[in-house]
């Protein structure tokens, strides 16, 4: 997967290349999905949710430029796979999930990898995680519709990363947005499709 989905498609961050060659993708599926789990597409994960496309997790944690001392966010939990990748490149990892059986079910697999520095939490990722904050970065795995400003407050104001896709329900456009010196910079890095955010800075619930 690592050469032929990833080397292939310009992803060159060689810590970020070996965090993805170790975590087991597979532990993070159901068992009747073990083969599709190095496949080069989205996999579904229960709950109408998706494990996100290699390519687009080595991307999106790619844009964080991760560095072992950062502290990272990560709103829609999922399964879990991107936390453990992420566990393994930064010092510690908070991520948030609204589907309570997710974040169960993922807390447990990261447990059984012996993973220790991912907690995870119940709620609405929109609104980040306030009494963790600030963060070196943060990565948002769902698409919303406008970039939630409870995140950018959450961000480092010394070069703190959001990498989150934005758009419509049907498509968006990955973005990077540095905050530093009471400024944004925003760069859109490439298209995408995500399953919506959904909560009070996402899109709406009901
Ligand atoms: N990163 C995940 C992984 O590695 O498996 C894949 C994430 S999946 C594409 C998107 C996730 O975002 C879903 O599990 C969904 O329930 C969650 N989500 C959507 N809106 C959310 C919100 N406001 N707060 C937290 N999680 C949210």
């Amino acid at each position: 997967m690592v050469e032929r989905q990833l080397r292939r498609r310009e992803i060159r961050n060689e810590r970020v290349l070996e965090a993805i060659s170790r975590v087991p993708r597979e532990a993070f599926l159901p068992a009747s999905l073990h083969s599709q789990a190095y496949e080069d597409r989205a996999v579904p994960i229960g709950q109408g949710q998706t494990l996100s496309q290699p390519y687009m997790v080595a991307a999106m944690t790619e844009a964080l430029d991760p560095e072992p001392h950062h502290r990272v966010l990560e709103v829609g939990t999922g399964s879990g796979y991107q936390a453990a990748v992420l566990s393994l490149l930064v010092r510690a990892v908070r991520s948030v999930e609204r589907i309570p059986d997710l974040a169960r079910e993922a807390e447990r697999r990261l447990e059984a990898l012996g993973i220790t520095n991912v907690r995870v939490g119940v709620g609405d990722g929109t609104l980040g995680w306030p009494e963790e904050a600030p963060f070196h970065g943060i990565i948002v795995t769902a698409a919303a519709p406008s970039v939630p400003p409870s995140l950018l407050e959450q961000l480092s104001p010394s070069g703190g990363r959001l990498v989150i896709p934005v758009g419509s329900r049907a498509g968006q456009d990955l973005l990077r947005i540095t905050r530093r010196d009471g400024e944004t910079d925003t760069q859109v890095l490439v298209g995408c499709r995500f399953v919506p955010l959904l909560g009070e800075e996402g899109w709406p619930t009901a």
